[in-house]
């Protein structure tokens, strides 16, 4: 049977069509979100390896200065030891106790800053000479660590000393000292210029290295020599066991290294440095703590602004995700609607038959001006018989179940795609046929009519006693029909016939 509705509703296309919109939102959303959270952690981490660079940068460089002013400080140091040596050399070493040579190393002692005293010692460790005002009778200094590496070696080289406690004036210092030979080569006396530790302590506060940055110059097997900021007993301590001289300071000269300080426990981006010409290694050490903290402050603000953003991003992406759902709902609703509304517009409301504005539409489709049909056509006019009696004796209620039932009756007897049952007007209908010849239409039609018989409604105006209907056939060859209207007029002409006829039979138009 031809479909009342042209459109098949197809719900599953629909849900097709929405399922990505949808998907495509949540992505979306999602994607914003990673994008804008991957993007910030991304440059976060960019700036704070910036810093650290920074850092890096500035304790190398710093180390590198500190080692050139140790350095300088010792040379500075040295030579007049190394002058003093070279004279008694030349004039042998009783010059040693001469009031001139007083007078030289009180004089050289004052014009060098970090000089705390010069002193001669002879082979005994007696001394011979001092640039203090006073000399302490009867003095040695024959077991310090200086004097009898002198003694026992003969290198001429400088010698730098584990830091002690003066004797003299309690200041921590270190020994830069020179060995002096006599003119046979033989061990004859030890020159010696102390430096005061304090020096490096004032000149490492000249610089800024932050609260809990580090200076510190310790010798080359890992005793501190001075220490900014300074810590108790700091000074002859060991860092020999810090990861800096058991790893870094064996393999490399110079570089910075990350590594956690034994001393205090503070992680610190250093930067350290051996010396050229002294058994000594200079530290500078940033906090890591501190040169990342404003980075921190600003990582923290940049997060909150970030979540607060990705928050907002999901609300709104929830939001669009209603919308969007939303606007598919009501979307679907006026399909739904729109579609009901079609199918009114061709369905006839009692029955469900296709209404008569149907009819004349597929009508119409089939007698094309101009053109012959290709296939034959059939129609089928009926018509309920003594229906006014009908109403009149039961009622129009049961008048329109009894229309209701005779278009049952048409509609079961339809099986052929394209057939099309019409309530033509009132108690008349009509069953247009397209590929059904006169004869196929007149057995279907006497099928009908013996189907309204056979469900025997009670009908007292009708001679039968049942309702009865009526019925005129019409049907052309392909290629044989007449026009729109006489081919509806020559049913209808034969309905009237079977009316004429007494009622109750199909007439072949
Ligand atoms: P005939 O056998 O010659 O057809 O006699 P009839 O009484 O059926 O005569 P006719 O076909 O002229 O009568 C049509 C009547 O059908 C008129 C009207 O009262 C009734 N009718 C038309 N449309 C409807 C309807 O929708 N519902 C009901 N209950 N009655 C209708
Ligand atoms: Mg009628
Ligand atoms: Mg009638």
């Amino acid at each position: 049977m031809r479909q009342v509705d042209g459109t098949v509703f197809n719900a599953r296309h629909r849900r097709l069509k929405r399922m990505p919109v949808l998907w495509l939102a949540g992505f979306f959303t999602v994607l914003v979100c990673f994008s804008i959270t991957s993007i910030t952690l991304w440059q976060l981490r960019q700036s704070r390896n910036h810093e650290l660079d920074i850092a890096d940068t500035t304790a190398a460089n710093l180390s590198r200065s500190m080692a050139q002013q140790a350095e300088d400080t010792f040379d500075q140091a040295d030579i007049p030891v190394a002058g003093i040596v070279e004279r008694l050399n030349f004039d042998g070493f009783g010059a040693a106790t001469s009031s001139r040579m007083h007078d030289y190393l009180r004089a050289t002692a004052a014009g060098v800053e970090q000089i705390q005293g010069l002193f001669i010692y002879d082979k005994d460790g007696a001394w011979a000479a001092t640039s203090l005002n006073r000399m302490p009778a009867n003095a040695n200094n024959a077991d310090r660590e200086y004097f009898q590496f002198h003694k026992t070696y003969d290198s001429t080289l400088p010698h730098i000393g584990q830091p002690i406690q003066s004797r003299t004036t309690g200041d921590w210092i270190i020994p830069v000292s020179r060995r002096v030979n006599d003119s046979n080569g033989h061990f004859a006396g030890v020159v010696l210029a102390t430096i005061e530790l304090a020096y490096f302590d004032r000149f490492f506060d000249r610089f800024d290295i932050g609260k809990r940055g580090v200076i510190t110059l310790a010798m080359a097997d890992g005793t501190v020599l001075a220490r900014r900021p300074t810590l108790q007993n700091v000074r002859g301590a060991s860092i020999a066991d810090g990861e800096l001289f058991r790893t870094y300071l064996k393999e490399h000269y110079e570089g910075t290294a990350t590594v956690r300080s034994v001393l205090d426990h503070e992680l610190r981006l250093y930067g350290y440095k051996r010396l050229d010409r002294y058994p000594l290694v200079v530290l500078a050490g940033l906090s890591e703590q501190e040169v990342l903290d404003e980075w921190r402050q600003y990582a923290w603000r940049s997060l909150a602004i970030i979540i607060c953003v990705v928050i907002a991003n999901l609300l709104f992406g929830v939001l669009l995700f209603q919308q969007i759902r939303f606007g598919l709902n009501a979307e679907s609703q006026l399909r739904i609607a729109s579609h009901s509304l079609e199918k009114l517009a061709l369905q006839d409301g009692l029955t469900g038959l296709a209404n008569r504005r149907h009819f004349q539409e597929i009508l119409g489709l089939e007698f094309v001006a101009g053109q012959a049909n290709l296939h034959p056509l059939s129609l089928i006019m009926i018509d309920i018989d003594y229906f006014k009696s009908y109403n009149d004796n039961y009622g129009h209620v049961a008048g329109d179940k009894c229309i209701v039932a005779v278009a049952e009756c048409i509609r079961s007897n339809l099986n052929r795609t394209g057939d099309l049952a019409v309530r033509y007007g009132g108690e008349e209908m009509a069953v247009f046929l397209p590929y059904s010849d006169g004869q196929g239409a007149f057995a279907l039609a006497e099928k009908i009519r013996l189907a309204v018989l056979a469900r025997a409604l009670e009908h007292k105006g009708n001679p039968n006693g049942v309702v009865s209907i009526s019925l005129g056939v019409y049907g052309c060859a392909a290629h044989q029909c007449p026009t729109m209207e006489a081919f509806v007029e020559r049913a209808d002409t034969a309905l009237y016939a079977a009316k004429h006829q007494g009622r109750n039979r199909t007439v072949m138009g």
